[in-house]
């Protein structure tokens, strides 16, 4: 068994399957099971933009289950407090992925809330989210303008009334978001790290990265998300707490990672948003792979660019002798370059500080 299983394409109800049969997820799995499914629906607009968890994902958790005989399955998930959680589901194309499988979807706005002590403080959670049997956390890896980053223990929140999302906010975040990752433990975690917002929790500009990634320690992922994001893990505020807590623990050398279709990585698709364009000005790219680039753009949004010098990334300078920076292995010709097939936005965050 690995620690953390990462597929990259752009069949996601297919990338799902192969997950979570590559995971032997099934091997925990009774038909009995009452599933819950929690995706990141945090407003009413298109995972394409980078916030909300795309629906073919959930498809291939549902196909999956189903397959092994798993009925009592419930998608739920409560909207920020500015959104109405059935009009996310609807706009994000979870009502009609309900009605197609014969799925349950739960809006925890309207739950009953159970109180849970730990760590000292007092916690409201919906008790949907702690009755199932088998808990999927389905976040979105993405930038967040309070914490940093939000993935796997953040997405918990949408299981938490919206008086104690306020509630959060006047504690600091931080603590009761790492106090809520150790009453609420997900049995799984399927991260969608398809195109994440770049810096915000609601979107508009999405980074490509066509990459599902499956575990399921949440600090374990949340740690490895971090640094794909360009932060150490005790960057992330709540990461720190929830480690100290013995919530999970950080991905290190002794991370076991077992990549799929590693050979068949997307290449970087066009860049829409103006953010995305405006990074992409530091960079020299040929044929590189949407995740490489992906690492590439998070770590000049904590950087800048270097002064006169573009970094080269992509499998076209693979082999040739260059000069400048480069980012990858396919640019190990450059004078200096970041190891990595695709390497982490961290390790490119120290080379372009060390450059200058
Ligand atoms: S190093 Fe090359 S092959 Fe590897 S992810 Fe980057 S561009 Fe793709």
């Amino acid at each position: 068994m690995a620690d953390i299983y990462i597929n990259y394409g752009i069949d996601l109800q297919e990338m799902t399957f192969e997950l979570m049969d590559a995971a032997k997820v099934a091997d925990k799995l009774d038909p009995t099971m009452k599933v819950g499914i929690k995706p990141n629906l945090v407003v009413s607009r298109s995972a394409d933009d980078g916030a909300t968890t795309h629906p073919e994902i959930v498809e291939g958790i549902i196909k999956y289950l189903q397959a092994f005989g798993i009925h009592d399955i419930t998608i739920l998930e409560g909207s920020w407090i500015g959104d109405n959680t059935k009009r996310a589901f609807k706009n994000c194309g979870y009502t009609d992925l309900a009605e197609k499988y014969g799925v349950k979807l739960l809006d925890t706005k309207e739950d009953k809330v159970v109180k849970i002590k730990n760590k000292n403080v007092l916690l409201n959670v919906c008790e949907s989210a702690l009755n199932v049997d088998y808990l999927i956390n389905v976040p979105v890896l993405k930038g967040h303008c309070q914490t940093g980053m939000t993935c796997c223990l953040k997405n918990l929140k949408g299981c938490i009334p919206d008086s104690e999302k306020r509630r959060f906010h006047t504690m600091g975040l931080d603590n009761p978001i790492a106090v809520l990752g150790t009453v609420l433990r997900p049995s799984l975690n399927i991260i969608d790290s398809v195109c994440g917002d770049l810096s915000f929790e609601e979107g508009g500009n999405p980074v490509t990265a066509n990459r599902i990634i499956l575990g399921f320690d949440p600090v374990l992922l949340d740690s490895y998300g971090a640094q794909l994001m360009g932060f150490g893990p005790d960057d992330i505020g709540y990461l720190r707490i929830a480690k100290n807590y013995g919530a999970g623990k950080y991905a290190d050398i002794d991370t076991d990672i077992l990549e799929l279709n590693s050979e068949n990585r997307p290449k970087t698709i066009t860049q829409h948003s103006s953010a995305v364009k405006r990074l992409s000005g530091y960079i020299e790219a040929d044929s590189a792979c949407s995740a490489c680039y992906a690492a590439l753009i998070y770590a000049l949004d904590k950087t800048g660019g270097i002064k006169d010098e573009k970094i080269k990334i992509g499998q076209g300078y693979k082999g040739k002798t260059l000069s400048g920076p480069g980012v990858g292995n396919c640019t190990a010709g450059c004078g200096s370059y970041v190891k990595g097939c695709p390497p982490k936005a961290s390790d490119i965050v120290d080379m372009i500080k060390n450059w200058r």
